[in-house]
């Protein structure tokens, strides 16, 4: 079930401070607190929705598309199409998701190494 307390959903409803990017009628896009990049910002939906797996099975047509529109328009306005961007979702434990809200990373600013740690 939504945890309706998650840090995220606080900062939807204005509770606590987000360094927020973009904004639009179904997204809202933020800087990460702990960056792992020169530019690192998260592009939430605004509904509440708990993964990947959640969003897909439930959210509307409108909402999808909204939240994919604003992590190209975040890395638009913020210049990061030149160098490029890698973006990411953690959904679930084998991910490691900490926030149990939707979330979009973008990562860039420098170059990102490779996509994922090869197992030895
Ligand atoms: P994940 O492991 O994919 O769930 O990522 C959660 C991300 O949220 C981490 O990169 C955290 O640094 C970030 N985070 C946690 N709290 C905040 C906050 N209040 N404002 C911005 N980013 C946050």
């Amino acid at each position: 079930m939504y945890d309706a307390n998650n840090i995220f959903a606080r900062i939807l409803r204005g509770e606590v401070p987000a360094d927020k990017t973009y904004e639009d009628e179904h997204a809202l896009a933020f800087r990460d607190i702990r960056p792992l990049a020169p530019e690192h910002i998260l592009v939430i939906p605004k509904g509440a929705y708990i993964d990947m797996e959640d969003f897909t099975a439930r959210a509307s047509d409108a909402e999808i598309t909204g939240l994919f529109r604003a992590v190209g328009e975040t890395a638009r306005r913020l210049g990061l199409t030149k160098g490029g961007y890698r973006i990411l979702a953690n959904s679930g434990a084998d991910a490691h998701q900490e926030v149990p809200h939707l979330h979009i990373h973008i990562f860039a600013g420098r170059p990102l190494g490779p996509m994922l740690k090869r197992e030895a």
